[in-house]
């Protein structure tokens, strides 16, 4: 398996972790868009959005729901945040393991494309 995301989670590349459980993980984004960015991921390999089965589709409420956690854990829950899940080519997914983007720290922009 050559994806990233899986790597980390395996822990056969270092991710600076700061969540994990049986389902779940979330590390800090290597090139941080915000003081604050973390990645939210399954552990479990789905490439996107569109893989993501009627069964799986808990898994992406237990993502927001971990990210309004480590929001307020981070210290960014108050002053308020953004949650990003890009999609394809022109949505800007590049790494093919579903993952949420936390983005806080600083008043974000007013545009979303
Ligand atoms: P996407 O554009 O696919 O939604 O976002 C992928 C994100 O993964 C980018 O923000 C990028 O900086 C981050 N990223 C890519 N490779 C690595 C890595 O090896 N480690 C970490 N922590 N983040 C990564
Ligand atoms: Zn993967």
């Amino acid at each position: 398996m050559d994806c990233i995301f899986c790597q980390i989670a395996t822990g056969k590349i270092p991710g600076d972790i700061v969540y994990q459980d049986e389902e779940l993980l979330a590390f800090r984004d290597i090139n941080p868009q915000a003081p604050k960015h973390l990645l939210i991921i399954p552990r479990k390999h789905i490439p996107s959005l569109a893989e993501l089965s009627p069964a799986e589709l808990p898994i992406i409420g237990n993502m927001v729901a971990l990210a309004h956690k480590l929001a307020q854990q981070e210290g960014v829950a108050e002053t308020g945040y953004r949650l990003v899940v890009n999609y394809g080519e022109w949505g800007g997914q590049v790494v093919k393991h579903l993952h949420l983007h936390l983005l806080g720290g600083k008043k974000l922009s007013d545009k979303l494309g």
